[in-house]
């Protein structure tokens, strides 16, 4: 089941107080229209129904896909609230995230039953590419698969503009065939598989 908690909220344009609905946890088997609401955000969207204004209230959010077997934890301030049983989840893929922008991103991996430990390394290696070009970016997310089946990336420029890039699938495979050989991930708990990860990976990856 998806659950809420009622709190209240203070606005940041005109100080009164208003009432919210916390997501706390998004069961998507059960709430098919929670797969919408947190592609677009929305279910960190509130309105001040004083003045309102429209803004991203972030709080922990425990995201939970039965069909494809995986539970994504959003925890905006890097704590993780485990203590459920997993013992019956052994199959499960589990992962933390702490931005919006990666919470969406894994659910849109993990949906697709992608490797995301091989997608993280393929966006470094994109990174570090047009970092040689001299092309700073902010932020690249993966955005999808397209008829060719090439990997589809959204680069976001320091000056916030996006441009959608494109690389073969043989780089997403090869980068999946060397985790899955080399590099050891705890199927147990809860983990944190994002750029940083990506970086530690690719200096063991060199040394073997
Ligand atoms: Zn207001």
């Amino acid at each position: 089941m998806s659950e809420t908690r009622q709190d209240t909220f203070t606005c940041p344009q005109c100080g009164e107080d208003g009432p919210i609905d916390l997501w706390t946890s998004i069961n998507v088997s059960q709430d098919p229209d929670a797969r919408r609401r947190v592609e677009d955000l929305s279910i960190f969207e509130w309105t001040c129904p004083n003045c309102g204004k429209t803004c991203l209230v972030l709080h922990p959010c425990l995201y939970h896909d039965m069909t494809n077997e995986f539970m994504v934890w959003f925890a905006p301030d890097g704590e993780v609230q485990e203590g459920a049983e997993f013992s019956q989840l052994e199959r499960y893929t589990l992962r933390t995230t702490s931005t919006p922008n990666e919470f969406r991103e894994k659910v849109n991996i993990l949906e697709r039953h992608l490797d995301d430990r091989a997608l993280e390394l393929t966006k470094l290696i994109l990174i570090m590419q047009l970092s040689r070009d001299n092309v700073d970016v902010v932020d690249v997310i993966f955005h999808s698969i397209d008829q060719n089946g090439q990997f589809v990336f959204v680069l976001v420029h320091p000056d916030g503009v996006e441009q959608y890039v494109r690389l073969p699938a043989a780089t997403y495979q090869k980068l999946a065939h060397d985790v899955r050989e080399y590099l050891f991930t705890p199927a147990h708990g809860f983990q944190t598989i994002d750029l940083k990860w990506a970086k530690e990976s690719l200096e063991l990856l060199k040394d073997m």
